[in-house]
This record gives structure tokens, sequence and C-alpha cells, in this order.
């Protein structure tokens, strides 16, 4: 190597090391969508060290005491910028943090928030428990050096079905399951803005790790009769009609069939993978991929129930 390109390496490396020193840089811009009502809209992509594993939407409502935030994204350092980024807009504190469920992209930001209460259905509390180290180390992986210093905070607090009063605004909370065993759904009175979480997907393909299609349906279908006037998907951008809702159960609907029709064909993973994906789906972000995911993880149980069960012969 020649003085000059030594130099020049030496160089790089060494505004590289000063950038990672000074922190991922999320840019996070709060975009109102209702009176006193914020998305933060993250990327529809895969998690990857150039979004920092910003791939999600999160949010916060403002009271007449307080804010309420809504999911605290994927690392440390997007909650410490979403702390940032709400102070932008108001200088009242913050005082609930509400968790939508337990995937990675919507919890790693728990730190930013000591002293704060965190709340989450049980079954969010459980899976991270039990799993939120392997979530995290999986994200350290994908992310890299955005998740620096990031560890699991769990939820400090239970939040139930029903009517919750915070900060002087009326909310309520909708329990619900499907995409994963506890998904919360968080609806503000005056606005009427449901903060759907990943039960509702928006032009970018939903994943399914730990889907149930049959509850998530059935979930998609009651939303149908809430009079919502704005709705933050989990992914995607925000809706004020029921379009999200529409896609997410239309691609939902053709995965559980195809994925049906398939086992009782008897077909084999590879030939499932092969499969073709209708036109409509194709402008969906990330679609290949979250296809592969989805029938990895889903397809053996499909092709279990089509087994015949052998009955067993009584004890003698
Ligand atoms: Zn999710």
């Amino acid at each position: 190597m020649s003085r000059w390109r030594w130099l020049a390496a030496l160089a790089a490396a060494v505004a590289s090391t000063l950038a990672s020193a000074a922190g991922f840089d999320y840019q996070l811009q709060p975009r109102k969508v209702a009176d006193g009502v914020y998305a933060l809209i993250g990327k529809t992509e895969n998690f990857s060290r150039e979004n920092g594993g910003n791939i999600v939407n999160t949010g916060f409502i403002i009271g007449r005491d307080g804010v309420i935030v809504i999911d605290s994204g994927p690392s440390k350092a997007y909650g410490e910028q979403q702390r940032a980024a709400i102070a932008r807009v108001t200088d009242k504190p913050i005082v609930q943090l509400l968790l939508t469920h337990a995937h990675p992209d919507h919890v790693f930001g728990n730190q930013a928030y000591p002293g704060i209460p965190i709340a989450s259905l049980p079954a969010t509390a459980v899976t991270l428990t039990q799993s939120g180290d392997a979530l995290l180390g999986n994200l350290y992986r994908l992310v890299g050096d955005a998740m620096r210093d990031t560890e699991v905070r769990l939820p400090n607090a239970a939040a139930a079905d029903g009517a919750f009063s915070m900060a002087g605004r009326k909310l309520r909370l909708m329990a619900a399951r499907g995409h994963t065993d506890g998904d919360l759904m968080v609806f503000d009175e005056a606005s009427r803005t449901l903060f759907a979480g990943d039960l509702v997907f928006f032009e970018r393909t939903p994943t399914t790790p730990n889907a149930d299609l049959p509850h998530w349906l059935s979930t998609l279908d009651s939303l149908d009769s809430l009079d919502f006037a704005v709705l933050v998907p989990g992914h995607g951008p925000v809706l004020h009609d029921h379009a999200g809702i529409a896609q997410t159960r239309d691609y939902l609907r053709w995965l559980r069939d195809g994925l049906q029709g398939a086992a009782r064909r008897g077909l084999d993973m590879p030939e499932v993978l092969q499969l073709p994906v209708p036109e409509r789906f194709q402008q969906l972000a990330v679609l290949k991929t979250e296809y592969e995911r989805s029938v990895t993880h889903l397809y053996p149980a499909y092709e279990l129930d089509t087994l015949p069960t052998i009955p067993r012969s009584k004890p003698k």
C-alpha cells in the first residue's frame, strides 16, 4: 500500500470512528396527524445498518397535563431521539409509555424512559421476559452500531382493555391478538385516531413470526365497525380510511388460503416458496423476504393439519 493510500485509509477509519462515536442520527420528524396527536413514520424496509432499525411507526398524544408515548422504537438511541423530538413539539412532561406488542422494533427504546410507567398487555411482558435478550441480540446482529448500549427494559405496568384516562386525555385501549399473542391498540377519543400497532400494515408486507392468522383476521373484521378518522399503522403511511385494514386482510387471507391449499395438495416447502404471488401484492415493500419468512414459520403447522389422525388404541 502506498503511503498516500495508507493515509487515506487511516483518515477514513478516523472519520468512521468519529461518526459512530457521535451516534446514529435517526432524523426523527414528528408529523401531526390530528389535534395533539403525532406520528413518527419509519421506513418500509427490512432492518439494516443504514436505517438503524427505524422501520417502525411510533407516536405520541399530548394531553392537558402531559404526553403519552406509543412504542419506543428499536434502540436506546431511537428512544432518546424520540424524547428529544417530542420536546421540540411540547414542553409538557412525558407521563406514560404504552407498548403495542413485544416486537423488537417497537420496544427497545424503553431505556430512554426511566421512571416513567411503561404499560403493555401481560402477554407482551411475558414474551419480553422470556425472549427479550434473544430478540435484542438478533437486532444487534442486523442493525449493528445504532443499537449501541441498548438493553432490555421490561414493562412495569399492565394495560387492559377499556377506557384509559391519562393526562386529561380520554383514550380507549383495545386488547387483541393475531399479529402476536398480545396486541394493544390505542384509540384517542377526541381525535378518533387509532394507533393500530402491527395489526395493520400498509404498503408494506405484514410480518408473521408470531402470528395466528385466524385471530388476526377476526381482529381486522372487528375494526371494520370502529369509527376512526385517522389510522396510524405499525408500518407504512398514515391512513384516513379502511384501505390498510382491507389490504392487510386481503394479504393474510391469500396467505392462509394458499398455505392451506398447498398443504392439501401435498406440496413441500420449496414448492410453496415458488408459488406465484398475485399482481396486487407486488407493490408491497419487502414482499419476497416476508413471504419466504411466512412460509417458513407457518407452513409446517398447515402440513401437520392435513396429516390423518390415527386413533390410538385403548389400553387393555
Ligand atoms: Zn410486529
